[in-house]
């Protein structure tokens, strides 16, 4: 048995460092086998620290060949210091210095091998670049460090390599010179020099044949600052959309936060092997290439969406992340929920406020709320880790967010400017906590927080139960609010939470009621934020004349699951009538969810399914909406019409069948395209325009309710509908379209589609072999068919000459495409599904424990199935958990998922 306390890291155990790192100079020389890295590290003993520093040294690395160690220009020799997989000690340290209690010079040299490096961690080469990845804890790998966020350091940064292959030498901050060598004239070097003191999971370093797009951007002090968009020579052309991405990230962060940049330059680096989206590295974000090249031809609107909010995001990190920095990892959410509540915002800002809130909650509510009911359950602030890698999560990043949007919506916008103006400044340069956040929003606003601060630390989804009821003679009406929060593995019996219910009431017409509660005075609006901090709560309103229909928890202002007995008619009611767009959205799943319920019991008990007329009016209304010029924005209309995914009608209920969900859905699914095909037609000729292509938010809209009722029209089955699909497919100019029409043609079952899609599978990958990121979204439309034996197909896809399982890209295309998202395959009750990921994370994490953890989320989630299919997925983890030399990343997983 492996003892899993042993490898545990626990909050409660954190420390301040023993010593400081001034200062950091290191020299690069890069070699096609190899690269020798020479550090000069400055150490000073740490005035923050409780204790004495000690008299030994012990730093962390990994996989580093040693070949010099010196302390204030003395040789070590092998037996002045130990050494281990993970970290060297140098004991006796006073006895070494030339003044001991001081400050002391370090000099490591090492060699090391970035073409072995498969786990993409550290400095590593993607195709030809080197390029580097350290945050967790990369670092080690490049050399001795204390790798770890409160070791703030002033790094100078040498470059040495070959002109010609390497002709672009980057790392963080300015550059302070370069030349030729001299003893080499084949060989350049670059120096670079950051002058913010950062940690070392924000070093980079790059070097290769590269071209750039150039801008600029004058800050609003003046500053000009040079803006560099680093790519393949190919891709020029994929860039000019991150470009104007990030001029408007750079402004919004002005207006919105009155945040300024603050070096002479900014680089973004393209590459193709990178195990995240994009890493926020001072003055030089290292991006994987699907988010950062866009191109009509070659991309899709939501990808163009993604490079907007992954730019914006990494350069939001210049000040939340970098600037203000995580004193340790268990403060992640610290800059990840920040910012990604300050990109959520921003994209909000670009596009459909929304649409963007209905995106985001719908993620949420399927793959966190799924994370918070498993056996990896965290809170946002967790307690403790094996393998920090795994805790980059859905809920530090995105319930994180929403604790953050929790606290602007509590203080309101102006309080939440002056809570982050104060945070930034009493923090700049700093490393620090969730805790000083919160303490920050607290004294710039004057609201007590002691009771929200119970979101950081207690894990699981809060229930909200509410009960309306109305009394006529009174003129009343009241909500009995009921809250509670399931156990989670380490955490039971929570206390209850701060949750802000932003809510409204409506009467028979649809007109928002004034709101005004008991001991008020006057009604304050017809929208309002009650404050829901104590198990049950009563609210009761006065002068409600008539029964009303209750708004609740509008724009999704907790991240909770509400329970309220709405009816059928009531949800029809909100969909058409509710003035916050999100809860019309919501009301839609919710109505579409109870049907697809119902259905599936009749089809259990063997009797007739008929989809309501109920739900084919509320379709056919919003319909006729679109055909109205400027009735409701494009964009929400497409989202009204697409029933619940199977993601979401999983994590609906306690125990699901995939099969039965699946089926109703379909069932209904078509029959709405039956019963609606006149207006989906209309629809898809009124959005069929010749215009040139744009991608502001308008284009995209109409592209999204074309396309969706494309995908109805083809449900149908007829030949004419398919041919048109077909000939989207040939003639489409943009990605949106041409991808729309494969993926209906892939999964339909008409003969015609059938033959159809064989051949527009070929010809698409015969079109666009060359570009990799369009292959990817080829093996996606493949991995996520629905229809049977699509697991022989991953299988033999595998195989094909465009698959490389080296490339995280192509991996998370493929495998967790089909695992993650194609429940019907996966899930197939042989269990082959399962069995098959088993194989795969097996075979990956031999090579990339980082996406092989990440990879085994699906079978974490074991506890929403059938006995049958639980104890197949316990079999498979099992055997995972049963391989010898695992990673601590998978064993961490395995080991939280398996019961005995
Ligand atoms: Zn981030």
């Amino acid at each position: 048995m492996r003892d899993s306390q042993a490898r545990t890291t626990y909050l409660k155990d954190y420390r301040p460092p023993p010593f400081t790192i001034e200062t950091t100079d290191l020299e690069f020389n890069l070699y096609e086998d190899h690269v020798l890295v020479v550090a000069k590290l400055l150490f000073k003993p740490n005035d923050g620290s409780d204790e004495p520093a000690p008299n030994a040294l012990t730093l962390h690395g990994h996989e580093l060949e040693l070949r010099r160690l010196l302390i204030d220009g003395k040789n070590l020799e092998s037996d002045q210091f130990f050494k281990d997989d993970d970290s060297i000690t140098i004991p006796g340290l006073s006895g070494l210095l030339e003044k001991p209690q001081q400050q002391f010079i370090v000099e490591i040299h090492t060699r090391i091998e970035p073409q072995k490096n498969t786990a993409l961690e550290g400095l590593y080469k993607s195709k030809k670049i080197f390029c580097t990845q350290c945050e967790a804890e990369g670092f080690r790998r490049i050399t001795y460090y204390l790798d770890r966020p409160d070791v703030m350091s002033r790094f100078t940064t040498t470059i040495k390599a070959e002109r010609q292959k390497y002709p672009v030498l980057l790392s963080n901050g300015n550059n302070i010179g370069s030349g030729i060598d001299e003893k080499n004239p084949d060989r350049h070097w670059v120096t670079w020099e950051d002058p913010f003191k950062k940690p070392c999971y924000l070093f980079a370093l790059v070097a290769g044949d590269l071209e750039s797009l150039d801008d600029t951007f004058v800050t609003c002090s003046g500053q000009k600052v040079k803006l560099q968009i680093f790519v393949e020579e190919k891709d020029l052309d994929k860039c000019d959309h991150a470009m104007l991405s990030l001029k408007n990230a750079m402004a919004w962060d002005e207006e919105v936060y009155g945040r300024e940049y603050d070096l002479e330059v900014y680089m973004i680096v393209a590459v193709d092997d990178f195990n995240m989206g994009a890493m926020e590295n001072k003055g030089l974000n290292i991006f994987n290439t699907s988010c950062v090249l866009a191109n009509p031809s070659t991309t899709s609107d939501s990808a163009f969406q993604r490079v907007e909010g992954v730019v914006a995001h990494e350069y939001f990190h210049n000040w939340s992340g970098n600037r203000v920095t995580c004193r340790d990892w268990f403060q992640l959410s610290l800059k990840e929920g920040f910012t990604v509540f300050r990109d959520s915002e921003f994209s909000a800002d670009m596009g459909s406020r929304t649409v963007k809130r209905v995106e985001d909650v719908n993620f949420l509510k399927t793959v966190q709320f799924a994370e918070d009911a498993g056996p990896m359950a965290h809170s946002v602030r967790p307690d403790s880790y094996m393998e920090i890698s795994n805790f980059y999560t859905v809920t530090v990043y995105e319930k994180g967010a929403e604790v953050v949007r929790m606290l602007s919506l509590i203080l309101g916008q102006e309080n939440f400017r002056k809570g982050t103006n104060l945070y930034f400044n009493r923090h700049d340069g700093q490393a620090v906590t969730t805790e000083d956040f919160v303490k920050a929003m607290e004294d710039a606003s004057g609201i007590d927080l002691s009771q929200f601060r119970r979101w950081y630390s207690q894990a699981g989804t809060p229930v909200l139960n509410i009960i309306g009821n109305y009394e006529a003679g009174k003129k009343q009406y009241s909500l009995k609010v009921q809250q509670s929060c399931p156990d989670t593995p380490g955490q039971n019996n929570k206390l209850p939470f701060s949750i802000p219910l932003r809510m409204g009431l409506l009467n028979k017409n649809g007109i928002e009621l004034p709101l005004r509660l008991k001991d008020e005075k006057v009604a304050e609006s017809t929208d309002r934020v009650l404050t829901v901090n104590q198990e049950t709560q009563q609210f009761v309103f006065l002068d409600v004349p008539e029964r009303p229909v209750p708004s609740l928890l509008r724009s999704f202002s907790a991240p909770v699951r509400l329970d309220f007995d709405y009816s059928r008619e009531d949800l029809y009611f909100l969909m058409v009538h509710d003035s916050d767009g999100f809860n019309r959205w919501n009301a839609a799943q919710l109505l579409a969810s109870d049907i697809i319920r119902e259905l599936q019991n009749c089809a259990a008990s063997n009797s007739l399914q008929i989809v309501p007329p109920i739900l084919i009016n509320a379709y056919s209304g919003v319909l006729d909406a679109v055909l109205k010029p400027n009735e409701l924005d494009k964009a929400m209309i497409a989202h009204l019409l697409l029933l619940p995914s199977e993601g979401s009608l999983i994590e609906q209920v306690e125990i699901a069948n995939v099969d039965s969900i699946f089926s109703a859905r379909e069932f209904i699914a078509n029959a709405l395209a039956k019963e609606l095909e006149d207006r989906f037609a209309a629809v898809f000729e009124a959005n069929s325009s010749d215009n040139p292509f744009k991608t502001d938010s308008g284009s995209i809209a109409q592209r999204a309710l074309k396309n969706l009722a494309l995908a109805y029209l083809v449900r149908i089955g007829s030949d004419y509908w398919v041919e048109c699909c077909f000939r989207q497919f040939e003639e489409a100019t943009n990605m949106t379209d041409q991808m729309a029409a494969l993926r209906c043609l892939v999964n339909s079952d008409s003969k015609l589609a059938i033959d159809l899609a064989n051949a527009s599978l070929k010809a698409f990958y015969d079109k666009w072999k060359d570009e990799p990121l369009v292959v990817d979204q080829w093996f996606m439309v493949q991995a996520s068919c629905q229809r049977e034996g699509t697991l022989s197909q991953v299988k033999e896809l595998l195989q094909h000459e465009a698959f490389e399982i080296r490339n995280p890209n192509k991996v998370l295309s493929l495998i967790r495409t089909f695992c993650g998202q194609n429940y019907i395959g996966f899930h197939h009750a042989s269990g082959e599904g399962y069995e098959f990921l088993a194989d795969r994370v097996l075979e990956i994490d031999t090579f990339n424990p980082q996406i092989a953890a990440r990879l085994l989320a699906p079978l974490t989630r074991w506890k929403k199935f059938d006995p049958k299919r639980q104890s197949m997925m316990q079999t498979q983890l099992r055997r995972i958990k049963a391989e010898t030399n695992l990673s601590k990343d998978v064993f961490e997983v395995v080991d939280k998922s398996t019961i005995n």
